[in-house]
């Protein structure tokens, strides 16, 4: 295998397989120097395991494997290997955290966080559907309230409107007989 292959050539059998030395980068990647192999131009792993963060491929090294982490980024298209390592440091990460469920132990925990937080926009939905209804309720209420005191209102303004026009009449009564004199 490919990656098996680039992480056995170490020195003592390097120069005899590499019959086309590749050009040796001056800084080894993280991985290479952690492997004790030399980090070459085109070095898979250079990219994502950079040498100021050595923890990093340790973390993927210690569950994964080396040849494992290899492989898996060779099968994949290199748009998609960044995010690759991003995942399995993480899973590394979480199976030296927890030995036993490792990553599903945290699925299972925010699945149980989604539940419950489910359950409670459940009953704030309940809270908020009781909340509106009281509230029409209350609505309704003032509005019967409101068109009861009105009407009482407008009652004692009509009695003054006619007695308002009453007076009225009163006043332009004598101006009719005017007119009809004037005419
Ligand atoms: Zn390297």
């Amino acid at each position: 295998m490919e990656g098996s292959d680039t992480i056995n050539t170490s020195s003592s059998s390097s120069s005899s397989i590499q019959p086309q030395p590749q050009s040796v980068v001056v800084s080894p990647c993280a991985a290479c120097k952690i492997l004790r192999r030399r980090c070459v131009d085109k070095c898979v792993l250079a990219p994502y395991f950079p040498p100021h963060d050595p923890l990093k491929f340790t973390t993927a090294h210690r569950v994964f494997g080396a040849s494992n982490i290899i492989k898996f980024l060779q099968e994949l298209p290199e748009a998609q290997r960044e995010d690759a390592v991003s995942s399995m440091v993480y899973e590394a990460k979480a199976r030296l955290r927890d030995p036993v469920y490792g990553c599903a132990g945290a699925i299972c925990q925010l699945q149980k966080q989604v539940t419950e937080l489910q359950e409670q926009l459940a009953i704030a939905h309940a809270d908020i559907l009781n909340m509106q209804s009281q509230h029409s309720n209350l609505m309704a209420l003032i509005y019967m309230e409101m068109a009861q005191s009105t009407t009482t209102i407008d009652h004692t303004k009509t009695t003054f409107f006619v007695e308002d026009t009453n007076n009225l009449g009163l006043l332009l009564e004598p101006l009719w007989d005017i007119n009809l004199q004037l005419v």
